[in-house]
C-alpha cells in the first residue's frame, strides 16, 4: 500500500497547550483512502525546524501532509520552511491576494495588510483553495514526495483534505482501510483477550485490537481491502464473531456510551427511571440526561449527600443509617425503593459509597460502592470494590458506569427474555 507521513506545526502543539487532533484525524482519513501512515511528527513554529522536518519526511517518498503555520502572523513560518526544503525563495502571487481580498469583502471587512503574507508561495508550488478561511493550502514536490500543506484549523484542514487532497492522491482507490469499534464494559483487557483468542492474531485481516479508557474497553477492527464494500463485508463478519464471543460485555458501537445503550433500551421497553445519589453527587442523573430525548424516560433525580437529606427527602429510616452506616447495602436499597415510590417510576437506581480521598477505613475502604436497583419485583443491591488506588473522580465515574451497566443488563433481559 502507498505510504504517507504527517507533520503538524505549532508551538502550542509541542508545548502541550493544544492536543494534536489533526494527526489522529489525518491518519485515519489517509487509511480510508488506502495509505499506511509511517510517521507522525510535530515541530514548533520555527522555520528551520519545519524545513528540516519537511526535507527529512519527504526523503522517504510517498505523500507528506503538513498542517498549521499558514496564518498571517510572523510566527506562521510553514511557507518559509517549505521554501527552504524545496531550495527556492518565496514569491508573491497576485491572484491569491485577490482571492483573500474577496474572502474579506464577502464579510464586509477590509483585508489587513498582514494577510498579504498568505499570498507568498515557494516558486514552483501550487496553491489550493481554502473555502473556509484565508490561508490557501500548498501543493509541492519535495525530494521524492508529494507534499500537501493545509491550515491548522481543524475544520479548514478537514474540508481541504477531502475536497483538494483526496482527488490528487495518485493511488486513491488502490485500496481502502476501514474501521469499526465495538464498545464493551464489565471485563478487563486480559479476559477479553482470552475470549477473542485467534481473532486477535497479528497479521490477520481484519486486525482486531483492544484499547481501554476509564474501564470502557473498545475492540477496534481494521479491515484492508480493494474496495469499501469488500472492507465493510470483512468488518461485518469480524464484528459478528467478536460480538458472539464477548456477549453482553458489548454495549454499543462507534462512540456509544453506556448511557446511550441504556437510552435505547429504556425507549424500546417504555420504562421510566429515577435516581437517588449519594457518592455520585448527581453524575448518574447527568449521564442519563446527557442523551438527547432522555425526557421520555428520565423523571427525577435526588442528590441526598447528607444523612439528614437521606432521611428527610427520601425517608430512609434514621435507625437504618445508625445501624449500618450511610455507606451500606441496606441504605442503598432503602434509597432506591423510596426514590422509586416518590418519583413513581418503573425503575430506580441508588448509589452510596466512599469516593475518597479521605473517609476510607479497613472495613469500608475508598472505592467501596453500593448500587441498588428497585423495580416492581423489589430491590437488589450490589457491593462493588472499585479499588482504593482510584482517584475521587474515577470512583464516581466508575460507580456511574457500574450502575448504568447493571441497568442495561436488566433492561436487556426485559426486552428479550430467554
Ligand atoms: P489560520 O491562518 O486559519 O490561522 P494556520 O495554518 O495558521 O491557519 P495555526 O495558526 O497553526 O493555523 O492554528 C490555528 C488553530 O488551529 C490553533 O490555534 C489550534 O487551535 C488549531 N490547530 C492547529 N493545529 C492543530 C492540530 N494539529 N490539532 C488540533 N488543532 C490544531
Amino acid at each position: 500500500m502507498p505510504s504517507a507521513n504527517i507533520l503538524n506545526v505549532g508551538t502550542e502543539l509541542t508545548s502541550g497547550i493544544t492536543a494534536d487532533t489533526n494527526a489522529a484525524w489525518l491518519a485515519r482519513a489517509l487509511g480510508e483512502v488506502g495509505y499506511v501512515v509511517g510517521e507522525i511528527a510535530v515541530v514548533p513554529d520555527d522555520a528551520r525546524a519545519v524545513g528540516g522536518e519537511i526535507a527529512r519526511l519527504a526523503s522517504s517518498g510517498g505523500v507528506l501532509i503538513v498542517t498549521g503555520g499558514l496564518g498571517p502572523t510572523p510566527d506562521d513560518v510553514t511557507r518559509d520552511g517549505l521554501a527552504d526544503a524545496m531550495g527556492v525563495p518565496l514569491e508573491r502571487r497576485d491572484e491569491l491576494i485577490e482571492t483573500i481580498r474577496t474572502f474579506f469583502d464577502s464579510r464586509g471587512r477590509a483585508m489587513p495588510a498582514s494577510n498579504e503574507l498568505q499570498a507568498m508561495l515557494p516558486i514552483g508550488a501550487e496553491a489550493i483553495a481554502n473555502p473556509r478561511g484565508t490561508a490557501p493550502g500548498i501543493v509541492a514536490r519535495v525530494g521524492g514526495a508529494d507534499v500537501f500543506v493545509l491550515p491548522g484549523v481543524p475544520d479548514e484542514m478537514k474540508a481541504m483534505f477531502q475536497t483538494a487532497v483526496v482527488p490528487r492522491l495518485a493511488s486513491a482507490g488502490a485500496g481502502v482501510v476501514r474501521w469499526r469499534s465495538l464498545r464493551c464494559f464489565g471485563a478487563g483487557e486480559s479476559d477479553m483477550g482470552e475470549r477473542l483468542g485467534e481473532l486477535m492474531a497479528r497479521g490477520r485481516n481484519p486486525l482486531v485490537g483492544i484499547t481501554a479508557d476509564e474501564a470502557v474497553m473498545t475492540v477496534r477492527i481494521r479491515a484492508t481491502a480493494a474496495t469499501t464494500t469488500e472492507a465493510d463485508f470483512l468488518l461485518g463478519a469480524s464484528a459478528d464473531a467478536v460480538r458472539a464471543r464477548l456477549g453482553p460485555w458489548v454495549f454499543g458501537e462507534g462512540l456509544d456510551t453506556l448511557a446511550d445503550a441504556v437510552a435505547r433500551l429504556l425507549t424500546q421497553t417504555g420504562l421510566s427511571i429515577s435516581v437517588a445519589e449519594s457518592c455520585t453527587g448527581g453524575l448518574l442523573a447527568t449521564r442519563l440526561t446527557d442523551v438527547p430525548g432522555s425526557s421520555v424516560y428520565f423523571r427525577q433525580g435526588f442528590v441526598t449527600y447528607s444523612n439528614e437529606s437521606k432521611e428527610s427527602v427520601l425517608g430512609v429510616p434514621a435507625k437504618l443509617i445508625a445501624e449500618h452506616g450511610a455507606v451500606s447495602g441496606s441504605v442503598a436499597e432503602a434509597m432506591a425503593v423510596r426514590c422509586r415510590e416518590i418519583a413513581a417510576t418503573d425503575i430506580a437506581l441508588a448509589t452510596t459509597g466512599i469516593a475518597g480521598p479521605s473517609g476510607g477505613s479497613a472495613a469500608k475502604p475508598i472505592g467501596l460502592v453500593y448500587v441498588a436497583l428497585a423495580d416492581a419485583g423489589g430491590a437488589t443491591v450490589r457491593e462493588t470494590r472499585l479499588g482504593a488506588h482510584l482517584l475521587r473522580d474515577q470512583v464516581r465515574d466508575r460507580s456511574v458506569k457500574v450502575a448504568l451497566d447493571w441497568l442495561r443488563r436488566t433492561l436487556m433481559k426485559r426486552s428479550s427474555p430467554e
